[in-house]
């Protein structure tokens, strides 16, 4: 059986390196400009360099998005960056732009081209006519149910991927001017502040800053304010409906979410893909996606139009259970005079937020275990004591867990 190739979000070259340990079969990323997520980090074209070929050691394919809608200023420089991309040898181009969609299919014929999301792909029709254009594959739009993309997939000889995970954009993907007009920042280079989210009131122009409530009830005015997509429990429907990819949203988010979303999905994919039969949904994979932060969960569009309860009314922040506190970089050999026969090592941390000698954490690892400990005793890599670090740098401690490079360090929110 096929199982969907499962493509997580690499913003920059960590969040890449990330993806492709936690089991992702393929990333997305962009480079400096023509993508969307301006504000993702992103990748020089060396940086884009070292990730594929850190991708291919591993058998993980990369692809690249050029999906900006593209203004005539846009155009000048495409032709270089498209050859650029071609000679790094990229998997693939995601683009939303029909002129780009052209410019690539003369300047580079031979690389696949993704339609991205923001083109808003709904109808077996619409795929026919991208596929004609030579789009080997289609992200389709987020506002589809499970029959509407099964009928797509089985009406055209193209591949389809759909979000499987992640924020939702309460208009079709990015075609809203909101933030244009109240921040100046345009959804459609991947700039948008989200004001779809923000808590609104009115206010008469003759009484300034005198607010009246336009609340759905006590507590706020979030309309537009959607919860997001989390399609963990439906695994054995999307295999069977013959989806090619599946697609984590994020290249904003850091690395805890990275990691921890796209080890669920592959572990589910897996567990399908094992044995059919016998697979059953674990409650554990839906708590696990909980630890992360989100802004509470919904099927979307994929079972039906989304009813009241797919939209938060009380709050637009994220619920965050659990904090990001560091990231294992490398396993130490004891010193030859604290050797033991157990299984005792030491494990140098990058940290990423404060944490306090005698802290109680937990290490998360790509085979979906976690460890909890306390961290009774940690130094710097010179071996001294270290009773606070800061994020940025760099302790050590000492454990008999099974804990490798690349694992997690989170702690729960008290
Ligand atoms: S403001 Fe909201 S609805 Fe508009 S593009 Fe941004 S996320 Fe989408």
């Amino acid at each position: 059986m096929k199982l969907p190739e499962l493509l997580a979000p690499a913003g920059n070259l960590e969040k890449l390196k990330i993806a492709v340990h936690y089991g992702a079969d393929a990333v997305y990323l962009s480079g400096k400009r023509y993508g969307l997520r301006s504000y993702a980090g992103n990748f020089t074209l060396s940086e884009m360099e070292e990730g594929i070929r850190f991708a291919r050691e591993h058998q993980v394919k990369v692809y690249v998005a050029v999906n900006i809608i593209a203004h005539n200023d846009d155009l000048v420089d495409l032709p270089d960056y498209l050859s650029s991309l071609s000679d790094l040898r990229v998997d693939g181009l995601i683009i939303s732009d029909p002129g780009i969609v052209s410019k690539a299919r003369q300047i580079v014929p031979h690389l696949p081209l993704h339609l991205s999301t923001q083109l808003s792909t709904s109808n077996w029709c619409s795929a026919q006519f991208w596929q004609q254009q030579g789009i080997s594959r289609i992200n389709l739009s987020r506002e589809l149910s499970c029959h509407d993309i099964a009928l797509i997939k089985q009406r055209v000889p193209v591949e389809i991927e759909i979000f499987i995970h992640g924020a939702m954009c309460i208009s079709y993907s990015g075609r809203c001017l909101l933030s244009n007009y109240l921040t100046n920042r345009d959804p459609n280079k991947g700039e948008c502040s989200h004001p779809c989210r923000w808590q609104y009131a009115l206010m008469e122009e003759k009484r300034p800053n005198e607010y009246f409530p336009i609340t759905e009830d006590e507590y706020g005015s979030y309309v537009f304010n959607s919860k997001d997509l989390c399609l963990i429990e439906y695994i054995p429907e999307i295999v069977a409906s013959g989806i090619d990819a599946l697609k984590i949203e994020g290249r904003m988010k850091g690395i805890h979410y990275v990691a921890g979303v796209t080890r669920v999905y592959r572990h589910a994919l897996d567990c399908y893909g094992e044995n059919p039969e016998k697979y059953q949904f674990q409650t554990k994979w839906l708590e696990e996606l909980k630890k992360l932060s989100h802004r509470d969960y919904t099927t979307g569009f994929y079972l039906g139009s989304p009813s009241s309860e797919s939209f938060n009314y009380t709050t637009s922040e994220y619920i965050r259970t659990h904090e990001f506190v560091g990231v294992v970089r490398e396993i130490l050999p004891l010193p030859g005079e604290r050797s033991s026969s157990n299984s005792e090592k030491l494990i140098k941390i990058q940290v990423r937020n404060k944490v306090i000698q005698g802290e109680q954490v937990e290490f998360i690892n790509k085979n979906l275990n976690s460890y909890h400990t306390r961290l009774d005793e940690i130094t710097n890599e010179a071996g001294e004591m270290v009773q606070v670090a800061q994020p940025g740098q760099e302790i050590v401690i000492r454990t008999n867990l099974p804990i490798g490079a690349n694992d997690i360090l989170r702690r729960e929110k008290i």
